[in-house]
């Protein structure tokens, strides 16, 4: 595998940066996934957008410009030969001895890495479903910004893991669920409504449930943005998940609760294959 560094590619096992890089020092960047399938870029675009926004509201400037970056992502990913997987960029403030406030003069530190991934196995899982816990979201503010301190989302997802979950669900000091630890939440209510948290400060904007809406619209359902409580999860007709790694995921059952009749929902199924649709037909070559 071969990594690029800021302006190198280079062995993966051999790609390392500074011990004073302020994102191993202070988790002070930001990251993306984008998914690769049959060797297109799945919404680059947004990433690409959620990326700069994540830059500009931290202050972090550019490493270069967005056709050169780009540029960069196509050749990590021919290098790495990628054909179905995901490409990861990770941009911190960059090397500067250990000292809080923002460092003069830095320049901003460019990590991508590629991989393959067997879409296959996200399938089979999605065909029997997956089981959600909820934990209490012990995050940030700013959980709009994709930053590279993922310490809350760590644990969280360490939890499902030890309850033989594939997500934990987050939910706020008010009872409303605000996403998973790396992927977004939605539930189908009583009245057959796509329900999932509003933007805003308390979610990631995924770019994924940005697409799904998108999809869902086109298909004539209806999308309600709004918060929603652990009861009206637990008692939704349909519950699932979206993320670049994920697509839609149908949830069978949260905590002790079970969805339905313990089966994917129909809905679900339904908007999964249109999503698979879509990423067939609106790649990036
Ligand atoms: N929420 C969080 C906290 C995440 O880390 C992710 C994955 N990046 C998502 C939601 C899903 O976002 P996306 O669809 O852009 O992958």
């Amino acid at each position: 595998r071969i990594a690029y560094v800021n302006g190198r590619y280079v062995p993966h096992a051999e790609a390392v940066v500074h011990i004073e890089d302020r994102g191993y020092q202070f988790a002070d960047g930001v990251y993306e996934v984008i998914a690769v399938a049959g060797g297109r870029l799945i919404d680059e675009i947004g990433h690409l957008e959620r990326l700069d926004r994540s830059l500009r509201e931290l202050r972090i400037s550019p490493p270069m410009a967005y056709r050169s970056l780009a540029l960069v992502i196509r050749e990590t990913l021919r290098r790495n030969r990628v054909r179905d997987g995901i490409v990861y960029l990770q941009i911190t403030r960059g090397v500067s001895r250990r000292d809080h406030p923002f460092p003069d003069g830095v320049r901003p530190a460019l990590v991508l890495t590629a991989k393959s991934v067997n879409f296959a196995a996200v399938a089979a899982r999605a065909e029997k479903g997956v089981r959600v816990i909820t934990v209490e979201d012990i995050r940030w503010a700013r959980r709009d910004i994709k930053s590279i301190s993922l310490l809350p989302n760590v644990l969280a997802k360490q939890d499902a893991r030890e309850a033989g979950a594939y997500e934990a669900f987050q939910v706020d000091g008010e009872g409303l669920v605000t996403e998973g630890s790396s992927t977004n939440a939605w539930i189908i209510d009583t009245d057959g409504r796509l329900v999932t948290r509003d933007l805003g400060t308390a979610i990631l904007p995924g770019i994924t449930r940005q697409s799904v809406i998108d999809i869902a619209r086109q298909n004539g359902y209806t999308i309600v943005e709004r918060a929603f409580t652990v009861e009206e999860l637990k008692s939704a007709r349909e519950v699932f998940l979206t993320s670049t790694t994920s697509f839609v995921m149908p949830v069978v059952q949260v905590d002790d609760k079970v969805i339905g009749n313990g089966q994917p929902g129909s809905l679900s199924t339904a908007l999964l294959a249109a999503y698979r649709d879509y990423m067939d037909e609106v790649g990036h070559a």
